[in-house]
């Protein structure tokens, strides 16, 4: 009889892990305290509390200028009006994202141009990037997904090359180096989401980090009505007072209150978080069917908070396997996996066919010349098309347990080691099924 528990040998994980393990956010004293004191002194739609919040994480960054939001949607948004995008122009952007990373750009009449993604590192594919600008393309989004920090160098040298905006999406990233360096201090504006699910979670909330007063100015001008009073640019001040575009996104001071205390605890709860996946993916080096999905060791380059941990499948190194029958394996010892993560965002109609304006043409080509149509389900992205075929997410450990995380190694080497067991009850019919939501998962 075979040894895996998926076909009726013993079980390999039997640790029952606490509910701790994987509870996140941590919440402690302090921001219960911070929480009760918004709400008695009725500061909730206040300033100055979301002020000192984004000064603190500008500081973090060394960045001269944070803007607190309430959320990241709404960061990514102003920083696209904040770069000047507007009608006509593209926006190219990794396939491979939460929607959010994009699909405001439509809203400001622009276009979403969609590019593949590195197989490794899962981020913005710079020769991609590169292939797919045209004279319509004004920005990028780079999104550090899952926490790995994209390729700067190449991709800056790209943008500078064409003189294109950078917006990088560190919703995945908070803490992430990149050569050394915090990610979001490298473009021209960086978008942060701190919802609750996210490494550096507040509540609801996003921020937006930026070098560029004009930047800053504009983002202020779109999203934040309270504070154009800061607004010192000439051309800008005839535009104050009413927020332009319609939008009012300030932050939700119980948010900027809990910011607040995790600035203090964020670097220590990270750490912890890099320590165990540091160990667990040291201990599985080299085991063939499975990849870490992290910079190499020396490069200077970290993944932060470790936001959704995944292996990288290799099913040539383990016979053809399917990744649903490994994943299926590894629940079976014990182990709460699931393959795929984002679906690729160039398949869904709303870059392709829907209207959402009533332009009378799709959304995503209303602004363009005649004759130009951009559709997302005609590009060719092989990486992104297929990544739910090579990624497999893992439970999401919040502390550094040995046993438990023994437990786990020796789980995924056991099905690894014994994958030819699993090859005759491989229909390979199993389609996986991924999100373009990224659904809540426990654990
Ligand atoms: C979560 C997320 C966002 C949006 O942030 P919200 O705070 O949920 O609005 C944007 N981009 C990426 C990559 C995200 O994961």
């Amino acid at each position: 009889m075979s040894k895996l528990a998926l076909l009726g040998g013993e079980k390999e994980v039997t640790i029952k892990a606490s509910k701790e393990m994987f509870h996140w956010p941590i919440v402690n004293q302090a921001m219960e305290d911070a929480i009760i004191e918004v709400l008695r002194d009725g500061n909730m739609s206040g300033l100055d509390i979301s002020k000192k919040f984004e000064a603190g994480f500008a500081e973090w960054h060394n960045v001269k200028y944070g803007l607190a939001h309430s959320s990241g949607t709404a960061a990514l948004h102003t920083a696209m009006y904040g770069v000047g995008l507007g009608v006509g122009d593209e926006l190219i952007c990794p396939s491979i994202t939460y929607w959010a990373s994009c699909i405001q750009a439509q809203n400001l009449g622009a276009s979403v141009v969609f590019a593949d993604i590195e197989p490794d590192s899962l981020c913005l594919d710079p020769d991609d990037f590169e292939r797919k600008i045209t004279e319509r393309t004004k920005a990028v989004v780079v999104v550090h997904y899952l926490s790995h920090p994209a390729d700067m160098d190449r991709i800056m040298g790209i943008a500078k090359k064409h003189n294109i905006k950078v917006i990088e999406d560190c919703s995945h990233s908070h803490g992430t180096l990149y050569k050394g360096k915090l990610t979001g201090t490298f473009g021209d504006v960086a978008g942060f989401s701190c919802m609750t699910g996210k490494s550096f979670a507040i509540g609801e909330g996003g921020m937006l980090l930026t070098n560029n007063r004009e930047v800053y100015e504009r983002a202020i001008l779109f999203g934040i009505y309270a504070r154009h009073s800061e607004i010192e640019d000439e051309e800008l001040k005839h535009r104050i007072h009413l927020p332009n575009g319609g939008f009012k996104y300030r932050m939700h001071q119980m948010s900027a209150a809990v910011g607040l205390e995790q600035l203090k605890k964020y670097p220590a709860e990270s750490a912890e978080i890099d320590k165990i996946y540091t160990y667990f993916w040291d201990k599985l080096e080299g085991t063939p069917g499975i990849k870490a999905h992290r910079p190499a060791k020396d490069s200077g380059s970290t993944k932060g908070g470790w936001y959704i941990p995944v292996a990288l499948y290799k099913k040539e190194e383990l016979g053809g396997l399917s990744i649903q029958r490994f994943s299926d394996a590894l629940v079976a010892e014990g182990i709460n996996t699931s393959p795929g993560v984002n679906a690729p965002l160039h398949k869904h109609p709303l870059f392709s066919t829907i209207d959402v304006y009533n332009h009378g043409k799709p959304t995503n080509s209303a602004n363009l010349p005649d004759g130009i149509v951009n559709k997302g389900d005609q590009q060719n992205l092989p990486i992104a098309a297929t990544l739910s075929q090579r990624i497999l997410r893992l439970p999401y450990m919040k502390h550094f347990d040995k046993n438990i995380i023994n437990q786990y190694i020796n789980a995924i080497k056991k099905v690894c080691e014994n994958y030819s067991d699993l090859l005759p009850g491989d229909n390979n019919s199993n389609e996986v099924k991924d999100s373009w939501n990224l659904t809540k998962r426990k654990g």
